[in-house]
């Protein structure tokens, strides 16, 4: 009978791990969409929690990797707190993890200059060399009032001299169409970061079906290696409320492989498609060719992991039609969405 139980509760835990966890999107071929949110604050630094609870939102949210960045200039407790090691919150947190739990931590750090230069986060930090440095809310109005995130000349000359290598174009709430340019233009890979100093649920509401900005990493496999080499590659796009932002040929993949398009047949000359969306974000799509529908406008909208169907008046019976998409909330560059294309067997 004891057996009996402990196995029992062995089974709980293993279906815990596997079953309650959100998948995300479907992954390309040869691709692991790798969550993360690399910008994260404990009583370490300023944040309100202690590194276990940032370890439980993790989980709750199903992300795969997380950084506690807390940095060395600010901290909020140091009367009641005494910091001495700055390593604390990243041993802290790694030594709740179990044996083979999906989530990784990786050692981080922002470092917190006035502006110019501004806030950098350095993560995969082991010695002086090898950390990913990017660049945090370049649009925050306490440093740019006006909101406008740009370089001044020692982001050039740090830029020159290859010492940071991404931007937050997604920070909290905010999210900064000219940090958006600043990465295409400069080669920077595109960040998305809670920067959570509350709780996760009381800054991202939930029941309004809020969620933290997530940067998704499209990686090989799911080592820390992989993952950290994805980056430095800028192999990323961002989930921010209801829009995605990312290179083309970064997000086009992986739309085109959660944006599943069947026939359901024709009734006289009208055919009925459907399109499924398998992804969490529901996708907003125009129709950019020449047919007209038989019940909805050029504008689909598909909902989170569900389906639409189409009815399409091809004028005769085909057997195969071409398709092309506008995705309205999939943000490529500033004022630019990514369009997808797709054959559709009738
Ligand atoms: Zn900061
Ligand atoms: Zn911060």
């Amino acid at each position: 009978m004891k057996k009996l139980i402990i196995l029992f509760f062995i089974n709980i835990s293993l279906v815990n791990y596997s079953q309650t966890r959100k998948l995300f999107f479907l992954n390309p071929p040869d691709t692991h969409v790798i969550s993360s949110d690399l910008h994260i604050h404990t009583v370490f630094s300023d944040g309100e929690v202690w590194p276990s609870i940032r370890i439980k939102e993790a989980r709750r949210d199903s992300l795969d990797l997380i950084s506690m960045t807390e940095h060395l200039e600010y901290l909020s407790y140091k009367n009641d707190l005494k910091i001495t090691d700055r390593n604390r919150s990243y041993n802290i947190s790694k030594a709740l993890l179990k044996k083979d739990e999906p989530l990784i931590i990786v050692n981080g750090s922002e470092i917190t200059k006035p502006m110019p230069p501004g806030h950098f986060n350095a993560i995969f930090v082991k010695n002086k060399q090898g950390a990913f440095v990017f660049w945090n809310h370049p649009n925050w109005i306490e440093n740019r009032d006006d909101g406008i995130a740009k370089f001044d000349e020692i982001h050039q000359r740090l830029l020159e001299k290859k010492l940071f290598h991404g931007i937050e174009v997604v920070n909290e709430h905010t999210y900064s169409e000219e940090a958006l340019a600043l990465a295409l233009d400069n080669n920077l890979t595109i960040m998305g970061t809670s920067d959570i100093h509350g709780l996760i649920d009381w800054t991202f509401d939930k029941e309004k079906k809020q969620h933290r900005p997530i940067t998704f990493i499209l990686s090989k496999n799911r080592t820390i290696k992989s993952i950290r080499d994805a980056l430095f590659n800028q192999k990323t796009f961002v989930w921010h409320r209801d829009i995605l932002i990312g290179k083309e040929e970064n997000i086009s993949p992986v739309v085109s492989e959660n944006l599943k398009i069947t026939s359901l047949g024709y009734y006289k000359k009208i055919v009925t498609i459907k399109i499924q969306n398998k992804s969490v974000v529901p996708f907003k799509l125009r129709y950019l060719g020449d047919y007209t529908f038989h019940k909805n406008s050029s504008i689909l909208e598909i909902p989170a992991r569900g389906e639409l169907l189409v009815t399409i008046k091809t004028k005769e019976i085909l057997t195969s039609i071409k398709m092309s998409f506008e995705v309205l909330n999939v943000i490529t560059a500033p004022k630019k969405n990514l369009v997808i294309k797709k054959n559709i067997n009738l």
